[in-house]
């Protein structure tokens, strides 16, 4: 394979320049021509295609954002688009495509490879949840922003005695609101994935006042309800007065963390070496420290499996 293209889609997250910087280096360093998609999926279909050097990702690894830009591209869901982006690419003789993103990313690539375009994915999302790697780049930034977030509002709590709700972005998975929860001592936490009656909410949080306690936090993810929403229903059944936070898009903002640079790094470069190897419609993954590819068609079928442990440990521990 002589050139390649590569472009960020769906929700930006930390390290997704890391991954885009390693693919054109190490595409470079192997001897290959190297492209930039701007915009995503609208970058290929309206040709917003620009050969990269070296240095376009120079000063980069260290930056949140994406810098060629992502989108969410209705047209690239048709057939028609997705023949013009195919055409395009062929137009400029790029036979391989690494795509860095989430799942509806991988499948718009898996749609690709099918027009002959050999693709591969980057698993790039807050929200961890795609199968086929341990972690996503981007996870460890958000959870790290948001543990930081609600040790902030921790402080504001205690010194005011209240019970605060804080919202996180996961409207599918929980594991943000999960693990962020653990992190940061949450007395109670609301996933997509259980269902968490309101009434055993409050008699927790009536025992810890029982005892003394002075404050309570709540972790609620997006999918599950808004904390306004929560705010309100948790008032149906004991009177204490809360406050709620909604941490919004700084969850998604801010430099990327070591271990997402790491990974940014290491699955962008093996997304190279994987297309060298003639796959496509496999997605780059870590799986217990080794580089692995799974199909795009596993991915679809299977969801990512929350662990249970993790969130019977929580409540052990804020008791
Ligand atoms: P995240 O959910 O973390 O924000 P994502 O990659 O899952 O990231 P989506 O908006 O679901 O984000 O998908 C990104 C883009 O991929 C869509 O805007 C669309 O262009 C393309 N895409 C998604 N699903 C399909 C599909 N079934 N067929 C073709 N293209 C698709």
């Amino acid at each position: 394979m002589r050139k390649i293209a590569v472009l960020t889609s769906g929700g930006d997250a930390p390290g997704m320049n890391a991954a885009v910087r390693a693919v054109v280096r190490k595409a470079i360093h192997d001897g290959m021509e190297v492209y930039g998609v701007s915009h995503g999926y609208n970058g290929l279909i309206n040709n917003d295609i620009k050969k990269m050097d070296l240095g376009d990702v120079g000063d980069m690894i260290h930056r949140g954002g994406t810098f060629l830009y992502s989108a969410r591209c209705e047209e690239f869901r048709t057939e028609e688009g997705r023949q013009r982006a195919a055409d395009n690419l062929k137009a400029l003789g790029i036979e391989g495509l690494v795509v860095i993103g989430g799942d509806g990313t991988y499948m718009g690539a898996g749609e690709l490879s099918r027009l002959g375009v050999k693709t591969v994915g980057v698993p790039a999302t807050i929200d961890n949840d795609i199968v086929g790697t341990d972690v996503t780049i981007g996870y460890d930034t958000a959870l790290n922003t948001i543990v930081d977030m609600i040790d902030r509002i921790r402080d504001t709590a205690t010194s005011h005695e209240r019970t605060f709700i804080i919202e996180v972005m996961g409207r599918d998975s929980g594991e943000l609101a999960l693990n962020a929860g653990l992190a940061a001592g949450a007395e109670t936490i609301f996933i997509p994935e259980r269902n968490t009656k309101m009434e055993d909410v409050a008699e927790r949080i009536q025992a810890g006042l029982d005892r003394g306690k002075k404050h309570s936090l709540i972790v609620v993810a997006e999918g599950v309800m808004s904390a306004e929403y929560c705010s309100n229903e948790l008032a149906k059944y004991i009177n204490i007065e809360t406050r709620i936070s909604v941490l919004g898009h700084i969850q998604r903002g801010g430099k990327p963390s070591a271990s997402d640079r790491v990974l940014g790094s290491r699955l962008g470069a093996y997304a190279v070496n994987l297309l060298q190897d003639g796959r496509s419609g496999v997605g780059a993954g870590i799986s217990k420290n080794e580089l692995t590819a799974t199909d795009f068609t596993y991915v679809r079928v299977h969801d990512k499996q929350y662990d249970n442990s993790i969130y019977l440990l929580s409540k052990e521990l804020s008791i």
